[in-house]
């Protein structure tokens, strides 16, 4: 059959990103998708799944939209491409750039676009430090992130990335990037005798010195790492601290941008304007790559001061499709009122998740802004006593919800066992009802298994 094949080509040829390469060589795929509506997809055997994860994050208006593959056809039926270099433009880019400006705040006015969010997160490293050069200041070179983040996988946003994992197979991390320990609001306020200090962003710039940090670098709500909604007061506190020390804060919105929060970007929630903010993944809801970055005025000002060519950029910077795709997209994010359904979902979201954590004695930490939700487990949860590695109950329970075709996302960085949820932002009540039956009968599957 065709599954047959495709599986035997797909081990053989095929080399998948975060896979481990002997599982997938000898197993193949777990799924081939083969197409998708709204928040189903089907794989090739003809099976039909729920994507509780719009897939990585990404697929924010649901699958099988078929005005974005319009869009995508009018726009590649016009041209096929047009290059950005040397100041040649193109109407979809034109009209996107002013479109993300209207959406971001402040005077965060103007648009660099990239092919995806690793580049775009590269790229505002790359800015930030040339704006500091550019005001004379070249010593301003590191960037400090937080540990536990995901920013991407290129030279720059790989480093930037705070789970050690994905600096270890060839110990990729450059050395102007330091790590500090999330979320330590007293220290950012400026608690110095809080023993952890010396960790914070804070404790950091005050050991390195500010005149050596370019930027800092933070996900609004972190998401890779395990879906961790800051303290009330964080963002504005680093804010703050970015302006006492005279330091760039970005924001990567690359999954909290364009509704995922039911708000515009993740910052929104907090009122707080960064200085840049890089994103990706759901301006064309995953439809076709596109990612960028979004600065204030000032930045680009800076570049006003010299003559010289802006020596970065990538073949697809403002890329015709993708731009038109895009505009297509944050079009019908407006005319749908998908953000008033992200927030009446999470509603239903909170709800489905404290009914778990009623009836299911391992899970705990429930949380969920927006469609971004997570729960975690742990053998008892009234004394935060992990589950040892080996049962692998995050994994297991996502397991089991694969098995009854719900397909979700576990994190078990560091011994712990995080559920990640994140159905596209079109999911109606009954959808989320239907996703939270599956995990209730994949919770109780665990615990038969575990605890008898
Ligand atoms: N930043 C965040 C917060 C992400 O979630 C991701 C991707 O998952 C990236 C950056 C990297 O984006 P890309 O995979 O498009 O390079």
């Amino acid at each position: 059959s065709n599954v047959h094949e495709l599986t035997e080509l797909d081990k053989k040829h095929f080399l998948h990103p975060l896979t481990p390469p002997k599982m997938q060589y000898e197993q193949g795929p777990p799924i081939i998708v083969s197409e998708g509506k709204g928040v189903y997809v089907k794989n090739e055997s003809g099976d039909t799944y729920i994507d509780g994860m719009s897939m990585l994050w990404n697929v924010n208006l649901g699958h099988g939209q078929e005005e974005l593959a319009e869009a995508a056809k009018e726009q590649m039926k016009k041209m096929a491409f047009s290059s950005s270099f040397n100041g040649y433009s193109n109407e979809p880019a034109i009209r996107l750039s002013e479109k993300i400006a209207s959406l971001a705040p402040g005077d965060m006015n103007v648009v660099f676009f990239t092919s995806g969010g690793s580049e775009a997160n590269d790229t505002a490293f790359k800015l930030a430090r040339y704006y500091w050069k550019l005001k004379g200041q070249q010593d301003r070179g590191k960037v400090i992130s937080l540990s536990r983040s995901y920013h991407g996988v290129a030279q720059g946003s790989t480093s930037a990335t705070g789970i050690p994992e994905f600096n270890s197979i060839v110990g990729s991390q450059a050395p102007d990037y330091l790590h500090a320990e999330p979320h330590l609001l007293d220290c950012e306020r400026g608690d110095r005798d809080n023993e952890h200090y010396h960790k914070s962003v804070r404790g950091i710039i005050e050991q390195e010195g500010a005149e050596n940090i370019a930027a800092i670098i933070l996900e609004p709500v972190m998401g890779a790492g395990g879906v961790f909604t800051p303290p009330e007061g964080y963002l504005q506190a680093l804010r703050d601290l970015c302006d006492e020390k005279d330091i760039l804060m970005i924001t990567d919105e690359i999954i909290c941008g364009f509704g995922r929060t039911g708000e515009n970007f993740g910052v929104d929630n907090w009122n707080v304007t960064p200085d840049m903010l890089t994103f990706a993944k759901g301006s064309t809801s995953g439809y076709i790559p596109l990612g960028g970055v979004v600065m204030r005025e000032k930045i680009r000002d800076e570049m006003l001061q010299s003559e010289d060519v802006l020596f970065h950029g990538f073949t697809y910077s403002g890329h015709p499709t993708s731009c038109a795709v895009a505009l297509k997209n944050l079009e019908i994010l407006e005319r749908d009122n998908i953000k008033d359904n992200v927030k009446n979902m999470e509603q239903v979201f909170k709800t489905e998740l404290q009914k778990l954590e009623d009836k299911h004695q391992h899970v705990t930490k429930t949380r969920a802004i927006g469609l971004l939700g997570a729960f975690e487990l742990y053998k008892d949860r009234n004394k935060e006593e992990p589950f040892d590695p080996e049962v692998g109950a995050a994994f297991k329970v996502v397991d089991e919800c694969f098995k009854r075709n719900l397909i979700l996302r576990f994190i078990d960085w560091k011994g712990s066992n995080i559920v990640a949820i994140a159905p596209p932002l079109i999911v109606n009540k009954q959808e989320m009802e239907d996703i939270f039956k599956i995990i209730d009968e994949a919770l109780t599957a665990f615990e038969n298994a575990f605890d008898s």
